[in-house]
C-alpha cells in the first residue's frame, strides 16, 4: 500500500473559498468587516514570516487587520497595555499575539490578559475550559485544523483509536478534547502520549489514527505503525538548509517509512500548516458573528 496524500494547501485553499463567501454576505447583509490584530513582539524571522502570512490572508479573504510590531524589550505592562487597548476596539474581532514571546515575558500573563470573546487562538484558560466541558468557544487553530483534515479526507473518526504525540496546549490537549467530545466528527477513544509514555509502539501500533506533535523527527517511523492507518503529522522541524539558504524542513513522521503501510498520511510541508491560518480566519469570522450576536 502506498498512502495517499492529505494535502493540507488543497483543503485550505477550498475553506478558504467557503469563508470569502461568507465574509462578503457578512458586509452586505450586516455591514461587518471581520477584523484581526496581529502582536509581533521582537523580531524573530520565523515570527515575522508567519504575521506577515496572516496579514496577507485577511486581505486576500476581505478582512480587515492591523498589525503592531513592537520592541524585543517592551515591558510585561506595554503588551498587556496592549491588548487591553485592542479588547476595545471594536473593529478588532479576534487578537493574535504571535507565540514564542521573548523570555522576559510572560505568556500565560498576556494571554489571560485577552478578551475572551476576541481569544481566536483558543489559548485562554475559559475557551480551554469550555472545549473541555464540549461547550467550545474558540478551538486552537491548528487543532481544529486537524480535525478538519481528517473529516475532509473522509477519514472514519468515530469509533476510532487515536493515538496522540504530544501534550501540549496548543495541540496536544485540545485534539485529545476535540476527538472524545460526544459528537459529529469526534467520538474517538482517544490515548495521549508523551516522553514518559513506557513503551510508544505499543500504543502506535494499534491505533488507527496517529496525531504526531512532538516536535522530534523520526518520533513515528514504519514498524511502528498498523497497515491501513491515517497520520497526521504536525511537527515541523528544521534539518538543515538547501544550498540557497532555505530551511529544509521534517516532520515527526518518518515518511518514507510509513508511506508503504498508510492509509493516508499529511506531508511536511504542506499538511497541517496550511490549515493553521486559515482556522485562525475561521475563528476571526466567528468572532465577528458573535459580537454581531449573529448565530
Ligand atoms: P511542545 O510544546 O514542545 O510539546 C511537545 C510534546 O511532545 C511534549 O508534550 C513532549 O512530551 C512530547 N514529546 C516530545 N518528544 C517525544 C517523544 N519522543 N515521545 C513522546 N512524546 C514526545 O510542542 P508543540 O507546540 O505541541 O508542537 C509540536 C510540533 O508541532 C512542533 O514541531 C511544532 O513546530 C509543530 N507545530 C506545527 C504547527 C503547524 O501549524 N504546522 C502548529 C503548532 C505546532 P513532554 O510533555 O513529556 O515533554
Amino acid at each position: 500500500m502506498t498512502a495517499t496524500l492529505i494535502k493540507g494547501a488543497e483543503v485550505a485553499a477550498q475553506i478558504r473559498e467557503e469563508l470569502k463567501q461568507e465574509i462578503a454576505d457578512l458586509k452586505t447583509k450586516y455591514n461587518i468587516i471581520p477584523g484581526l490584530a496581529t502582536v509581533l513582539v521582537g523580531a524573530d524571522p520565523a515570527s515575522q514570516v508567519y504575521v506577515g502570512q496572516k496579514e496577507k490572508t485577511c486581505k486576500e479573504l476581505g478582512m480587515y487587520s492591523e498589525r503592531y510590531d513592537i520592541p524585543a524589550d517592551s515591558k510585561q505592562e506595554d503588551v498587556v497595555a496592549l491588548v487591553e487597548k485592542l479588547n476595545k476596539n471594536p473593529k478588532i474581532h479576534g487578537i493574535l499575539c504571535q507565540l514564542p514571546l521573548p523570555k522576559h515575558l510572560n505568556e500565560e500573563d498576556l494571554i489571560y490578559h485577552i478578551d475572551p470573546n476576541k481569544d481566536v487562538d483558543g489559548l485562554h484558560p475559559v475557551n480551554q475550559g469550555k472545549l473541555m466541558i464540549g461547550e467550545a468557544n474558540f478551538i486552537p487553530c491548528t487543532p481544529r485544523g486537524i480535525q478538519q483534515l481528517l473529516i475532509r479526507s473522509n477519514t472514519q473518526i468515530e469509533g476510532a483509536d487515536v493515538v496522540v504525540i504530544g501534550r501540549s496546549n496548543l495541540v496536544g490537549k485540545p485534539i485529545l478534547n476535540i476527538l472524545l467530545q460526544k459528537a459529529p466528527g469526534a467520538n474517538a477513544t482517544v490515548t495521549l502520549c508523551h516522553t514518559k509514555t513506557k513503551d510508544l509502539a505499543f500504543y502506535t501500533k494499534h491505533a488507527d489514527i496517529i496525531i504526531a506533535a512532538a516536535g522530534k523527527p523520526k518520533t513515528v517511523t514504519g514498524d511502528m505503525v498498523k497497515d491501513g492507518c491515517t497520520i497526521i503529522d504536525v511537527g515541523v522541524n528544521e534539518v538543515g538548509k538547501t544550498a540557497e539558504g532555505k530551511r529544509i524542513l521534517v516532520g515527526d513522521v518518518d515518511f518514507e517509512t510509513v508511506k508503504e503501510k498508510a492509509r493516508a498520511i499529511t506531508p511536511v510541508p504542506g499538511g497541517v500548516g496550511p490549515m493553521t491560518i486559515t482556522m485562525l480566519m475561521m475563528n476571526t469570522i466567528k468572532a465577528a458573528k458573535l459580537a454581531a450576536g449573529i448565530k
